[in-house]
């Protein structure tokens, strides 16, 4: 073994990261591999930043929370949200899985279709669908949730234009008792407003009203609410049954699964007290199968789970830049990722490991981005090793919404690579480059010269 550099022992003052119940909770060993592959060869290889995507984890995560369900409820189909990653590479290892895909734009729609989606397994989601996406979606077949009233009655206009009765579900949106409420999409349950849309669909006859949709909301720290809204989206099913003799072919819950990273501000880790897959399984299945719905008509489940499926298939690879002590003489820390590269560090604690083996004597570090703006902020204040300039770092479970959600802001995105199941890389996003930009921007003839 090597011989270990001397570090002179001294005695500190914690101030920051309050211990929780189970004493401080730090990573204490380096992250030196992914999936087999050294984090120094994949950065020599792809440069820094990088990210990097584990397709071992998605597939195991996903047959996981599939297990979950699939062990409690007869016909379950998951569906995958695109807006959450849209690299193809990772989409197509969902539909490879069996899910269908779930999109939110014209854009998303055609990135499905692109990657050899049958319309037919593409579900329409979101406030923001063109008539001509509409009819596209309706020649194709595919199922349009809709948003609102306004939309309703551009499908019914399109189903006379094109003679064809559109598949249609509502997304219905409802009190499940978290706060704050998310009422801004779909049709209201309590105030009466979901069945309002339901029956005139049903008295319309322009539209086949095939399923019933509800999204509570985005990293749910209980299970409970999901019951809550099964259950209500059955009574609605049980109702329609009733009125009408019309079955609904399924019910999706959407997504909103937790993952395991930690909340800014919550007191214990993310991996310690969110749900997992079982917890969510167990309530929306029991909201079901406890309805009234008669049993042989029970619906299909389709589920939209986006960041609980692939935050922890992916990670970050970074460097540090410098090291340099501020005014009030804390410790900071410079990196070459930037919150344009790393999203969800408005709302997580990210957990940054080094790359190497490091000191065990912390500090309060603030870990800042590269970027020329005061709030490129990775970690406000935490406990920290001593790093020095050129070390590798290590964020992991970041596969979520980063690598859509990123910003192109004073430098240009790096490159994204897939380590597959037999541990080999792949790049599966090139880094932007200048020309990328050049090719995108047009100069007026006038502007072209100057002289300085
Ligand atoms: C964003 C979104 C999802 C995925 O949500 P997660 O919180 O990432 O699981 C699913 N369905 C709809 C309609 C969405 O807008």
């Amino acid at each position: 073994m090597e011989k270990q550099p001397f570090e002179r022992p001294f005695i500190k003052k914690l101030h920051s990261g309050m211990p929780g119940k189970f004493g401080m909770k730090m990573d204490f060993d380096p992250i030196t591999e992914i999936d087999g592959i050294n984090v120094k060869d994949l950065i020599g290889e792809y440069g820094s930043p990088v990210f990097i995507l584990s397709e071992k984890t998605i597939r195991k995560t996903l047959n996981t929370a599939k297990r979950a369900f699939t062990t409690r409820y007869p016909k379950v189909r998951f569906s995958w949200s695109y807006k959450t990653n849209y690299l193809d590479a990772v989409c197509n290892i969902y539909h490879q899985e069996g899910s269908w895909a779930e999109v939110v734009s014209g854009f998303e729609y055609d990135k499905a279709l692109s990657n050899g989606v049958d319309g037919k397994y593409i579900i329409f989601n979101g406030p923001d669908k063109s008539a001509e996406y509409l009819e596209k979606a309706i020649q194709k077949n595919s199922l349009i949730h809709i948003d609102h009233f306004d939309e309703m009655y551009m499908l019914n206009e399109l189903s006379d234009k094109l003679n064809k009765k559109p598949k249609v579900a509502i997304r219905v949106n409802m009190d499940t008792g978290i706060y704050p409420k998310w009422d801004r999409f779909g049709f209201n349950y309590e105030n009466g407003e979901a069945w309002d849309a339901i029956n005139r669909i049903m008295i319309g006859k322009k539209l086949d009203l095939v399923g019933l949709h509800t999204h509570i909301g985005t990293f749910l720290l209980a299970a409970n609410p999901y019951k809550i809204a099964a259950g209500k989206l059955a009574d609605l099913a049980v109702n329609i049954e009733n009125k009408y003799n019309h079955n609904i072919k399924y019910i999706d819950m959407g997504g909103g699964f937790a993952s395991r990273n930690t909340l800014k501000g919550a007191f214990l880790p993310g991996t310690d007290t969110v749900p997992d897959f079982d917890d969510y399984a167990e309530a929306i299945t029991s909201g079901l199968i406890n309805s009234q719905i008669k049993p042989d008509n029970l619906p299909l489940l389709i589920l939209e789970t986006g960041r609980a499926l692939i935050d922890d298939a992916g990670y970050l690879l970074g460097t540090v830049l410098a090291n340099k002590r501020l005014a009030d003489g804390r410790r900071s820390t410079i990196l070459d990722i930037g919150i344009n590269l790393l999203f969800t560090s408005f709302w997580y604690e990210h957990i940054i490991t080094p790359a190497q083996p490091f000191s065990h004597h912390t500090e309060e570090t603030a870990i800042y981005g590269p970027l020329c703006m005061n709030i490129d902020v990775l970690r406000e204040n935490v406990d920290f090793p001593l790093l020095k300039k050129n070390d590798h770092v290590v964020i992991k479970r970041i596969g979520a919404y980063n690598m859509t959600q990123w910003l192109q802001f004073i430098t240009l995105r790096p490159r994204i690579v897939l380590i597959d199941e037999k541990g080999k890389s792949h790049l599966i996003r090139k880094n932007e480059t200048l020309e990328v930009f050049k090719s995108l921007e047009k100069t007026p003839e006038y502007l072209n010269n100057f002289k300085l």
